[in-house]
């Protein structure tokens, strides 16, 4: 492995701090390194393999779609992007969707049609109002959207036109509302952010401010889509139905893909000629995700997800009452993270890794799991042993 590890260094853009495995395969949970040691997988291609390492049904539905055309422009219609649109519009409540193929471009999607929407009917009004520890993306837009300085200082200046406001203040978003404000974009959990809970009644007033303010509410599910949390979208916990709604990461089961779904008549701002993706929507991409999202809503899916992530909060609970390392255990679904006493985050990971388990350091004093949907009792009861192993090492025998 180290070999492959020096050419990286040697020819890539070091721009990625990698753990240092050279992955070569993956089935469900498990994934092997070149050497063929195994690992369980609870950072899930950070929250994309929803249905794990090459699920059945995806590899099918994508060596079907190659072999019969993979690409062709949207100067043509194709079918898997039709109904991979239904889907997604039966099940959320919105009514229109666009596709384009990462995180960052549905979140410049979702902006570009909320200042289109300014544009028309609110007298040109531009200005997003974000949060604190809020991610959106790496590109100018979602960058200048996202509440990270670490992010943003090198890259200034940024696009202009948002206002970030603490996280879970609803009085700082009224504060921050004026004449040019024409929306409110948040995670309904944020992920990146080290997954940070929205307060009790914090998303329901987002949406009651919007609408008495005539603003548009835009939810980033690019992390919590797809079931991540439990239901198919995050804001189903809630009931809060945003206009513009942002997708990726986990829709089409690790295939490249974004997508925003809308309110008709946000969607119908944009006309022919505004907003476009040569990729956007792609066959082989669009049959990924409809195989993905046909299992995801398969009925008894979502319930068994609930019961084995309830499984696991409940093991990674019980660390948190043994250890005093483990301050927190946070999140909902298979979006989980553990609070840590100290910023040692990333030995933590190390220790794990080398038991077997491969987790994500999201914060220096925290740990990220994000297993696939489909991760297995047997498969959780190992991960949590292995991270109770890891816990105890870096505490040497210090349990409470
Ligand atoms: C990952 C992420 C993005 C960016 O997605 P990319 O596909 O990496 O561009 C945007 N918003 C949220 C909430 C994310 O978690």
């Amino acid at each position: 492995m180290t070999d492959w590890i020096a050419e990286e260094h040697r020819y890539l853009f070091q721009n990625y701090g990698r753990q240092p495995v050279v992955i070569e395969r993956g089935q469900g949970t498990r994934a092997w390194d070149i050497e063929g040691n195994e690992y369980l997988d609870f950072v899930g291609g950070v929250a994309v393999n929803v249905l794990g390492h090459s699920h059945p049904a995806v590899v099918a539905a994508i060596a079907d779609q190659a072999a019969r055309v993979i690409h062709t422009s949207n100067l043509f219609y194709t079918t898997p992007m039709i109904e991979l649109a239904r889907l997604l519009v039966e099940r959320s409540g919105l009514d229109r969707a666009f596709f384009c193929n990462s995180g960052t471009e549905a979140v410049e999607a979702a902006m570009k049609l909320a200042r289109r929407w300014g544009y028309d009917t609110r007298g040109g009004a531009f200005e997003i109002i974000t949060t604190t520890d809020s991610f959106h993306g790496r590109t100018m837009g979602s960058l200048s959207a996202t509440g990270n300085q670490r992010y943003r200082e090198p890259f200034e200046p940024l696009v202009p036109g948002f206002r970030i406001v603490p996280w879970n203040d609803l009085e700082a978003v009224r504060q921050a509302t004026n004449d040019r404000t024409v929306a409110v974009m948040v995670e309904p959990i944020q992920g990146e952010g080290g997954v940070n809970m929205p307060a009790p009644g914090y998303l329901a007033g987002l949406r009651a401010w919007c609408d008495e303010r005539g603003l548009l509410l835009i939810f980033d599910e690019v992390q919590t889509g797809i079931g991540r949390t439990g239901t198919f979208f995050a804001f189903e916990h809630d009931g809060v139905r945003p206009d513009i709604m942002a997708l990726a990461k986990g829709l089409a089961g690790g295939v490249p893909i974004g997508a925003i779904l809308a309110r008709d008549e946000v969607a119908a701002h944009f006309v022919k000629g505004d907003h476009g993706s040569t990729f956007g929507g792609n066959p082989l991409a669009a049959a990924a995700a409809l195989a993905t999202v046909r299992e995801v809503l398969a009925p008894g899916f979502l319930e068994r997800a609930r019961a084995a992530s309830a499984r696991l909060a409940e093991r990674l609970r019980s660390l948190e009452d043994r250890y005093g390392l483990v301050t927190e255990v946070r999140g909902r679904g298979m979006l989980l993270a553990i609070g840590l006493a100290r910023d040692c985050s990333a030995e933590l990971v190390d220790e794990a890794r080398r038991r077997g388990l491969l987790v994500n350091n999201v914060r220096p004093n925290a740990v990220r799991l994000m297993p696939p949907l489909t991760v297995s009792d047997d498969e959780i009861d190992r991960a949590c042993d292995i991270l109770e192993a890891s816990i105890r090492a870096l505490e040497g025998a210090g349990s409470k």
